[in-house]
């Protein structure tokens, strides 16, 4: 195969941290596990080769709910590594269920311009229709195209390409899962060609150094919850809280009452549990809406939605930033995409 390879293809460090991509049934008809490694997986997608040099690392084989902040903290540092030692771009595999998050903290953690692909599948290998081939060949591609260096971190998925920062996983099942319902794809793959129609702006990445990513609570708020577990997240070892409110940032008039007692011994953040569009700021007087909760002294997340909030609070907090109004002011920049 070699001698069909061209002369000069880039640089690429394949990183696999498991899920359905890798994952085959431990026992006949018994359920999936992400036992394939990094090799096995190139060898699932005939042609990568020819797009770029590729050298599989198998970085991590678990299900992408087991990954840690920790994990995504190394896997950042690792593909900085890779690039200090000369590798051209990076992609990386691993299940669909958290492929947002590490997307998203990949975007905030890595400040180089290189192209950081991630990917998944969402049938697994021994599954009818199984797509994770055809999707690691489209990252590849998509990672070995000029096009992609300056996007910040992408998410390639059924010949879609997504920011990090605005895709979402919108199904349990479907291939077609990843939408990013504020600003659509920035891009897709027609045949061998990569497509970048859109380019993000105002990608801020957090100088995480030698620090730790805080420990946040993420909290979802429905009609009637009064907040009561707000109250316990000290107690339980928080040190910051991001809370998915109704509607533009809306919860009951007990929820209130804990955010502002909360508030007073740790940064809040309110973002939104619709799934897309921005935490108002002035439209609502009532308590509990937008208005009563800034006066209350909490942070509101602008566009991201609370499992990114929480990535961004967790990293400004292990950066050092740990002043509210430090942080609402690290929010507020990036919502302004300036
Ligand atoms: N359903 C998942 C996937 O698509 C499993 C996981 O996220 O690990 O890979």
């Amino acid at each position: 195969m070699s001698s069909a390879l061209p002369a000069s293809r880039p640089k690429i460090v394949l990183l696999s941290l498991g899920g359905t991509i890798a994952s085959a049934p431990a026992t006949p008809g018994g359920g999936s596990l992400p036992t394939l490694t990094a090799t096995d997986i190139v060898a699932g997608a005939p042609g990568a080769e020819q797009v770029a040099e590729l050298v599989p690392v198998s970085f991590r084989q678990l299900p992408s709910s087991h990954l840690t902040l920790v994990d995504l903290v190394a896997l950042a540092r690792e593909i900085e590594d890779r690039f200090a030692d000369g590798f051209d771009a990076a992609v990386v595999t691993q299940g669909t269920d958290t492929i947002e998050e590490t997307a998203f903290a990949l975007d905030l953690l890595v400040a180089d311009s290189k192209a950081i692909v991630v990917t998944g599948a969402m049938r697994g290998p021994s599954i009818l229709g199984a797509e994770g081939g055809a999707n690691l060949l489209a990252a590849v591609r998509v990672a070995a195209s000029p096009a992609a260096r300056g996007l910040g971190t992408v998410v390639a998925m059924n010949d879609e390409v997504h920011a990090a920062r605005w895709v979402q996983k919108t199904h349990t099942s479907n291939v077609a899962a990843f939408r990013s319902p504020m600003t659509g794809p920035i891009g897709w793959l027609a045949e061998e060609a990569v497509r970048i129609a859109v380019r993000p702006v105002g990608r801020e990445p957090v100088a995480l150094g030698a620090g730790a990513p805080a420990d946040i609570a993420l909290l979802a708020m429905p009609l009637g919850e009064d907040g009561r577990l707000i109250g316990r997240l000290a107690e339980a070892g928080y040190e910051g809280a991001v809370i998915e409110a109704m509607g533009g940032g809306h919860v009951t008039p007990s929820a209130a009452e804990a955010l502002e007692r909360c508030a007073a011994t740790m940064p809040v953040v309110i973002a939104s549990r619709s799934g897309a569009g921005e935490t108002l700021r002035r439209t609502y007087g009532f308590v509990g809406s937008e208005i009563d909760l800034a006066a209350r002294g909490v942070i509101f997340a602008g566009w991201l939605p609370g499992p990114k909030a929480r990535l961004l609070l967790s990293f400004l907090m292990g950066a050092g930033v740990r002043d509210p109004r430090a942080i609402a002011a690290e929010f507020e920049r990036r919502r302004e995409l300036s």
